[in-house]
């Protein structure tokens, strides 16, 4: 069994709020959220950081980014959203499976920079 806690996420062990999925990506919101809706979307394949993306797995995930987005945007009405991937501990990476965040923007006082 996986060591890495995205997989476990995907498998089903560690429990989550889906809010996609389909046979290559999920697409889940992250338990502890910079702004209200803040979600991730991480491809099945465990790859750790976006250099070891294939591009066929670059391309299935970020073909359903404007889908999550927009029913991001739909579900909690933000002015404003964010996409973000942090690669390495330096750039701010936490979990060692890549993921790509959606922080909804709400005003300058929404607690993130
Ligand atoms: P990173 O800092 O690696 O770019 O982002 C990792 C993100 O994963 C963080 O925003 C963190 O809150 C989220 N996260 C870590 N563990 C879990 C978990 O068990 N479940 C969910 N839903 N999110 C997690
Ligand atoms: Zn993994």
């Amino acid at each position: 069994m996986s060591e890495c806690i995205f997989c476990k996420i995907i498998e089903g062990s560690i429990p989550s709020a889906k809010i996609y999925e389909d046979e290559h990506v999920y697409a889940f919101m992250d338990i502890m959220p910079l702004t209200k809706g803040h979600a991730l979307v991480i491809p099945k394949n465990h790859k750790e950081n976006v250099y070891d993306l294939s591009e066929e797995e670059a391309s299935n995930l970020f073909k359903v980014v404007p889908k999550i987005a927009s029913a991001l945007k739909d579900a909690y009405g933000p002015v404003g959203m964010n996409l973000l991937n942090n690669n390495g501990a330096p750039a701010g990476q936490s979990v060692f499976h890549f993921h790509l965040h959606f922080i909804p923007r709400y005003d300058q006082t929404d607690g993130f920079r």
